[in-house]
């Protein structure tokens, strides 16, 4: 996904909840790596219904009007959690 170009924007949409996210590129090739948007849209999930059938996700350019009315979810952290498995000898 090389889209860190100007004014690129990620749409993932979820067709089960109807609702509509808008991501930086940038940040999403941080989370998922650098894959094709088709393929973040298959490893993807609704956070709101936690389905992964629904998703569709694009690229697409946003002009200057679009994008300031445009509501972004940024990347705020990745949390390295430690998790700890234990097995029997
Ligand atoms: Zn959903």
């Amino acid at each position: 996904m090389h889209a860190h170009d100007a004014g690129q924007v990620a749409g993932v949409r979820c067709g089960h909840c109807n609702t509509r996210r808008f991501y930086k590129p940038a940040e999403l090739r941080e989370v998922i790596g650098n894959v094709t948007i088709d393929q973040v849209r298959k490893k993807i999930r609704c956070q709101q219904c936690g389905k992964r059938e629904w998703m569709s996700a694009e690229l697409f350019h946003a002009c200057g009007e679009e994008r300031q009315v445009m509501r972004f979810r940024r990347l705020k952290e990745i949390r390295w959690e430690r998790r700890v498995v234990w097995v029997d000898e």
